[in-house]
């Protein structure tokens, strides 16, 4: 089918109302106008090209969220619930872990595209997710991945860390990692160098040798508390400088940032900025989270992902990147106008506002203003990828997918 133009019309942002039109062959916007005043004139010099058009009827412009943790290949969305038990010790929960996604019928490809759209249907179109690889399992999950990924290019952006999951020299698995990498995943993963793999500094030099073979960054997830994280950081930072790999390593969760006293995170944060390494966070608020104002300050790069989503660990989260902002925002006080913005920084890739020649992906809610839509995580009525209608409210397949998901 031949690819046309997408007219949005009457969508809000910045207290006005804008016409969008956007390319479906590229993606791209390739008009904004403010709505009403050429409208006669836009549909008399594009009708020959429009293809669809979709009255936004004054919905708020909110841009496309990134998650940027998740586990595409563990959850449970889609199947039977599952009743847990609490986390005892990370071993043990690794065996409960193991055990119930080993009596799965269904794979890591087919509940991959099930949490794929229940992403997209809430306008997340940007995604990294960890992928369990070990030498039981070997890279049969990331296969899976990897196809899937193929399946949803040009709708939601996918990097791939290989993660050893069951520790990284706990499980001896350096050399499935380096086949993981070979097959295709982007990052280097690594899990509590400490309590896992308890030989810190082979751990990481372990992965920062991965990284470097493979010219991949470092994802690690760090669980490990207090003072024994804030040193296994402090190593991380200073093995990403003598890499030289500034902007492509990350820590996940960093708990222990905390735990410890403010000077101390503060002198960390100061190497984390300087060594360009960001910090991953889930927003956890059944635990010490980071003190993120503190590290936005000093200059650190930080994101925000879901991590679990019904799965082996909690039975909590919904893959909604907007309710996740709010909880951060609503958890850390920020209730100022600025700090609201700020947070779209740490959900988003994109900027608030759209500009002719970005590519035409976003949310429409029923909001005042971005500041009320950080706030109040309203459902996302329509999101556009590519100006292509992928999901919300509005999106035919909605019901049907919300069945699937509920
Ligand atoms: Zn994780």
């Amino acid at each position: 089918m031949e690819k046309g133009l997408t007219l949005v019309k009457n969508v809000k942002w910045s207290e006005n109302l804008f016409d969008l039109t956007i390319d479906q062959a590229t993606g791209l916007i390739v008009r904004i106008e403010t709505a009403g005043t050429d409208a006669d004139l836009a549909s008399v010099v594009i009708a020959d090209r429009v293809t669809s058009v979709f009255d936004a009827g004054g919905l708020h412009y909110i841009p496309p969220m990134a998650d940027m943790h998740t586990h595409l290949d563990k959850h449970f969305i889609g199947e039977p619930w599952k009743s847990l038990q609490p986390f005892v010790t990370l071993p043990g929960q690794l065996e409960f872990e193991k055990s119930m996604l080993g009596e799965l019928p269904t794979g890591a490809g087919e509940r991959a595209k099930r949490m794929l759209d229940l992403m997209l249907a809430q306008g997340t179109t940007a995604i990294r997710t960890h992928v369990d690889v070990d030498p039981q399992i070997g890279l049969s999950h990331l296969e899976e991945v990897l196809e899937v990924r193929e399946m949803y290019q040009g709708r939601i952006d996918i990097e791939i860390v290989a993660f050893p999951q069951q520790g990284l020299l706990r499980s001896d698995s350096v050399s499935v990692m380096r086949q993981a990498l070979r097959a295709g995943a982007n990052y280097v993963g690594g899990v509590d160098p400490a309590g896992l793999d308890r030989r810190v500094d082979a751990s990481l030099e372990a992965m920062f040798e991965l990284a470097t073979e493979f010219s991949a960054g470092i994802d690690l997830h760090l669980h490990d508390p207090s003072h024994l994280g804030i040193y296994t950081i402090s190593r991380f930072a200073e093995l990403t400088e003598q890499a030289g790999m500034s902007g492509r390593n990350a820590v996940s969760h960093a708990y222990c940032l905390g735990q410890v006293g403010e000077t101390e995170v503060r002198s960390l944060a100061e190497r984390l900025c300087a060594t360009g390494v960001a910090i991953m966070t889930s927003v956890p608020i059944d635990r010490p989270m980071p003190p993120i104002k503190l590290l936005l300050e000093t200059g650190v790069s930080v994101h925000i992902g879901s991590d679990n989503i019904l799965d082996s660990w909690s039975p909590f989260g919904n893959g909604d990147m907007l309710s996740r902002g709010s909880r951060l925002a609503e958890a850390s006080g920020w209730v100022e106008d600025f700090w609201l913005l700020e947070t779209y920084k740490l959900i988003s890739n994109a900027s608030l506002t759209p500009k002719v020649g970005e590519r035409g992906t976003f949310s429409l809610v029923n909001a005042i203003n971005a500041m009320h839509a950080l706030a109040a995580a309203p459902p996302r009525e329509a999101v556009f990828s590519g100006g292509v209608l992928v999901g919300g409210r509005m999106f035919p397949n909605s019901r049907q997918m919300a069945a699937i998901h509920s």
